[in-house]
């Protein structure tokens, strides 16, 4: 229990929150934290440990078989050429991974070294980083479906150009259509305007809702983007409290400042 708070508060920490609320615990829980000291945990805060069940997803008319719907686009897919990414070095095509059902949806820009390697989105340092920003929402990796707009890695990681996420993302778009998330986050500037079709500067993509097929659309920072400027940890993590309010996951009370 102590290992697992500390995570949390390294957690919290690494998105660059250092203060916390006290949530009302229900009795028995009250009572058990009265019993059990823990230290290491910030005074007089507490953090509550309770997993958050799975939001429920978007109403509306479901797939019936999404596992089957996601594995016929993939099919459609093939050992696709269809734009020039596939000639220039990647190893393998990184589709996206998670419930097929997930009422939560990252989407980024495309693979990286790692990613390309591993053939999953999200698995090097910003992947990490990503997991921590899921887990801070008290939410697993396993309950949200991530993707990128292109599923080839651009040549030294290079934003990917116009001609090739219009090729690549109407696959994208398909597998939204299949997930029916109730709301996706869009990583960065690159997927918000692929997205959205607009092209803006991300101070004006954040802070708004927007209506996407269906889905309710939120714009944050890259975790690649906060890796190398942690100052906006916290701008991502009030983008990740409206996400959650959306979900109807608990929100607890804004944190100072
Ligand atoms: Fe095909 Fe997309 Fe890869 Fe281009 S980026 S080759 S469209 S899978």
């Amino acid at each position: 229990m102590q290992g697992a708070l500390a995570a949390r508060v390294q957690y919290y920490r690494e998105l660059g929150i250092y203060d916390f609320y006290r949530r009302d615990a229900a009795p028995e829980v009250a009572r058990e934290r009265a019993s059990q000291p823990e230290p290491g945990i910030p005074a007089p805060g507490v953090i509550s440990e309770e997993l958050f069940d799975q939001p429920e997803s978007r109403p509306g008319s479901k797939v019936e078989d999404p596992h089957q719907a996601l594995r016929a686009i993939r099919e459609d897919l093939g050992d696709c050429t269809r734009c020039k990414l596939h000639k220039l070095g990647r190893k393998q095509i990184v589709f996206g991974v998670g419930n097929p059902q997930a009422a939560l949806m990252f989407v980024g820009e495309g693979p990286g070294a790692d990613e390309d390697q591993q053939g999953e989105p999200f698995v090097g340092r910003a992947g990490q980083l990503l997991n921590k920003m899921i887990e801070a929402m008290g939410l697993r990796r396993e309950q949200v479906y991530i993707a990128n707009v292109v599923k080839c890695r651009p040549p030294g990681n290079r934003t990917p150009e116009r001609d090739e996420c219009e090729t690549c993302s109407p696959f994208l778009l398909r597998q939204i259509d299949v997930i029916k998330p109730k709301v996706i986050v869009a990583l960065g500037a690159v997927a918000a305007k692929n997205l959205l079709g607009l092209d803006d500067i991300m101070s004006n993509l954040r802070r708004r809702w927007y209506d996407f097929r269906g889905s309710k659309l939120r714009v944050t920072y890259h975790p690649a983007f906060l890796l190398r400027d942690p100052r906006q940890k916290a701008e991502a993590w009030k983008d990740l409290q409206k996400v959650m309010e959306e979900l109807g996951l608990p929100i607890s009370k804004r944190l100072p400042g």
